[in-house]
């Protein structure tokens, strides 16, 4: 006959005396977690199998405390591993202090120090896996910012540069643009067939807050109407910098650069007269 059946004849169960009550009050929360290995949970079901009242009532209050736990709990629930762990400890424990003080009825101390750790541990890592997001977030975040910031550096160099290429190129058109009102100073154009228009300038007057420079090209066919461009502001030294990529027109079809004061927002026709005229004779 099979060893194991024998024992369990004799009442006996992986050292277990299925009939001895005392013995197994130490595994009821135990047993309520999940947390019996095999033999253990077979030897203690065997003695629930008797009929003892008081280990039934034991496991059901256990059962309600798990159930409480697993209430108060956060989303995150521990992992098998941990909760697995955790619970050899407190059996380990509960194993050395057998003998000495016989747990009483109710919930054991030990119990009380494993549902805390469990809880703590829980809520720790929850915790940490919110700090960690945190952290990874702020990272991506300024490593964002670091690349748009590169990226403006390098659309700013790239302005310079073509800037730089069309003060110096030889193919550039230099000209000038002359105030209407003497008090304005004068400002000077590059054209470069390729990289297009440069027009600089000192001592600028800032337009009022809702007004802007607009530049316009006039087409050398007669009659018709001047081509809207970039609307532009001096900075707050009056320094005038303006660069238009690529111009909708090509210089040999324009006969002269404008600079209107507009609406802000600029317009799609001039709303008043010339302020500076530049012609590319
Ligand atoms: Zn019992």
């Amino acid at each position: 006959m099979d060893p194991k059946r024998i024992a369990a004849l004799e009442g006996r169960i992986a050292g277990y005396d299925v009939n001895n009550c005392g013995q197994f009050r130490e595994l009821i929360e135990a047993y309520a977690l999940g947390a019996l290995d095999a033999e253990e949970g077979t030897a203690f079901e065997a003695h629930l199998a008797t009929g003892c009242k008081d280990c039934a009532q034991a496991v059901e209050e256990a059962r309600w405390l798990v159930n409480q736990l697993a209430y108060l709990a956060p989303s995150a629930a521990p992992s098998d591993m941990l909760k697995a762990r955790l619970m050899q400890t407190v059996r380990a424990e509960a194993r050395a202090a057998q003998g000495s003080a016989q747990p009483k009825a109710g919930i054991p101390l030990w119990m009380w120090a494993g549902v805390a750790a469990l809880l703590v541990l829980t809520m720790y890592s929850a915790w940490d896996a919110r700090r960690l997001q945190k952290e990874i977030q702020t990272v991506n975040e300024s490593a964002a910012a670091e690349f748009r910031q590169r990226e403006q550096l390098q659309q700013e160099l790239a302005v310079a540069k073509r800037q730089a290429h069309i003060l110096t190129d030889a193919n550039s058109k230099k000209f000038a643009m002359w105030p209407h009102d003497t008090q304005m100073p004068k400002l000077e154009a590059m054209w470069h067939p390729e990289l297009g228009i440069c027009v600089m300038g000192q001592k600028v007057p800032m337009p009022s807050s809702n007004r802007t420079l607009q530049l316009w090209l006039i087409p050398k066919a007669p009659g018709s109407k001047p081509m809207p461009s970039l609307t532009f502001w001096p900075d707050a030294e009056g320094k005038l910098v303006l660069m238009v990529e690529n111009p909708p027109d090509v210089m040999a079809d324009t006969k002269a650069l404008a600079i209107t004061e507009e609406p802000a927002g600029g317009s799609p026709q001039p709303t008043s007269a010339p302020m500076w005229v530049g012609g590319l004779s």
